[in-house]
């Protein structure tokens, strides 16, 4: 096979028939004014109009355009991940369907990923196009993001990124994850993240795929993977150590109920102001050992799954010394 293409784009597409011709002519236009061998991978995320047969022209006048279509809306996080698993080029670009990213910005990217040594480079619109609605909780979520991350991004959610072909063979976006791109490569080791204010267009055609859910959605993302970047591989660490203080406030709870009992029946002969059931104690000293039993178990049918699905794309062998690549690929599974 002839060497990998420079650019893989990437681009999910629910509904957008009037805009994949132009978007298609455009990037055409940028490739070949920079001299880029590409490939275009459509990802038709289940749409009800005309946009598959828009992807289907497209591959029929210039095979450098792909496309592949879900058989029902899967969300733009499954749409990515599968153009991510497709990909074959040096440097993989993900864009929005809709114009609103300009293919004029790839050039920029690219070098950010070759010369200047980024794994990825996120879009920054810093001049948007939407309605305030939707800017200002967004601002919130990104100062959150950064918080919990400490990745020094503006604009998490932004369409518009590159990636060093590695990163995305790297990562797994489920769920609707693509929000958190940056967090997921940076746990999977990816560290050298950068930024570049790109133009943000109106939208030409259709409407907006996502509404109000898309809050609720993306904080509960960023716990998720918060957690698990976190814990994934150590859940008893989190789960144990939780259930080992609540156990173990339990146990104190408790001795201190049997002492006073006893004390009051042998040795003091005062008797107790109250029942053993009616101390409040004697609730929190029940709760406490079976939160704590609950929590340990937990942590450890976590331990046990953990143990069975460490995959292979855990772990990342960049180099090797002495060993042959399968040989080496192979130990770390
Ligand atoms: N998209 C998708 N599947 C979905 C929702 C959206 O592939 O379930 C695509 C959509 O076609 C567009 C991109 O994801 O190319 C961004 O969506 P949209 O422009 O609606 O989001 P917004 O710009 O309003 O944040
Ligand atoms: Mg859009």
């Amino acid at each position: 096979m002839s060497r990998n293409a420079d650019i893989s784009v990437i681009i999910p597409a629910k509904d957008e028939e009037q805009s994949i011709p132009e978007l298609g002519a455009w990037i055409d236009r940028v490739m070949k004014a920079n001299g880029y061998t590409y490939e275009v991978i459509f990802i038709d995320d289940g749409s009800t109009d005309r946009t598959w047969d828009a992807m289907l022209a497209l591959h029929e006048s210039n095979p450098s355009f792909k496309a592949i279509r879900f058989n029902r809306n899967f969300g733009k996080s499954a749409a990515l991940h599968t153009g991510f698993r497709a990909a074959q080029g040096e440097v993989v670009i993900t864009m929005d369907a809709d114009l609103q990213d300009s293919p004029d910005e790839i050039p920029g990217l690219y070098k950010m990923i070759r010369e200047d040594g980024f794994h990825l480079v996120s879009g920054w619109k810093r001049k948007r196009h939407d309605p305030i609605s939707k800017t200002l909780p967004s601002r919130f979520f990104n100062a959150v993001t950064r918080r919990i991350s400490g990745i020094r991004l503006h604009d998490f959610n932004c369409g518009l990124k590159a990636y060093s072909r590695v990163v995305v063979k790297s990562i797994t976006v489920y769920g609707e994850m693509h929000r958190y791109i940056p967090v997921l490569a940076k746990w999977a080791g990816f560290t050298r993240i950068g930024e570049k204010v790109v133009e943000h267009r109106e939208r030409k055609y259709g409407v907006s795929k996502f509404g109000w859910e898309r809050f609720v959605r993306g904080f509960l993302d960023l716990l998720t993977i918060t957690f698990v970047g976190r814990f994934a591989r150590r859940p008893m660490h989190f789960f144990g150590s939780w259930g080992l203080v609540s156990f173990l406030a339990g146990f104190f709870f408790t001795a201190k109920i049997l002492w006073d009992k006893l004390d009051s029946v042998y040795f003091s002969r005062i008797p107790l102001k109250r029942d053993v059931t009616d101390q409040p104690i004697f609730y929190l000293a029940l709760v406490a050992v079976i939160l704590g039993v609950q929590l340990f178990l937990t942590g450890f049918l976590a331990e046990m799954i953990t143990r069975q699905s460490i995959s292979k794309k855990d772990y990342l062998v960049i180099e090797r010394a002495g060993l042959e690549e399968k040989v080496a690929i192979e130990a770390s599974r």
